[in-house]
């Protein structure tokens, strides 16, 4: 069994023709210098805490310069719940199936072209980059802390997971 690789590095000229398939495991200090937050994608404007490193399986073929990407990845991340605002442990995790073109864009314009570039450095490419990409394009729009939560008495904020706050008794009171 081959080893785990620690970093999403590769070898161009290295680059064996039949293609690669390897697990990964990318820790969260290589990870995270690349989950800064698309502002396009309107979630949160921080950089969230791993709380385990990005495991995964990837399938790569490259022909010419277009590299096919297929596999799966999982980590498990600090996330806010939508409803309640608790912070709580939550989990990212996807299937990959991505064609991306290696080196700086030909010009031949949109339709000719895959979406991502990956830049080639000194006959090396790296896909930890696109890692980050796919972790934001899983992410939950919705992140919820457990699929029941209550969330926040509306009026008076407090959290009804912990229980019915005064004025929610006052209502069921009333009627
Ligand atoms: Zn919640
Ligand atoms: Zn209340």
């Amino acid at each position: 069994m081959e080893a785990v690789k620690d970093n999403l590095i590769f070898s161009l000229d290295a680059f064996p023709e039949s293609g690669l398939s390897l697990d990964f495991v990318l820790a969260p200090s290589i990870l995270s210098p690349f989950l800064q937050p698309d502002p396009d994608l309107g979630i949160n404007a921080e950089i969230p805490d791993l709380v385990t490193s990005m495991r995964g399986h990837l399938d790569l073929r490259l022909t010419g310069k277009r590299l096919w990407v297929q596999g799966t990845f999982a980590v498990k991340t600090q996330m806010t719940c939508a409803r309640c605002l608790t912070a709580f442990i939550g989990k990212v995790a996807d299937n990959i199936d991505e064609v991306v073109e290696l080196g700086a864009p030909s010009g031949l314009g949109a339709a000719e072209e895959p979406e991502t570039f990956i830049p080639t450095k000194d006959g090396f490419f790296d896909l930890t980059p696109l890692m980050g990409e796919l972790f934001w394009l899983s992410w939950p729009i919705r992140a919820l802390c457990r699929p029941e939560c209550a969330g926040l008495c509306p009026h008076c904020g407090a959290n009804l997971n912990e229980g019915a706050c005064e004025c929610q008794k006052a209502t069921i009171t009333r009627h």
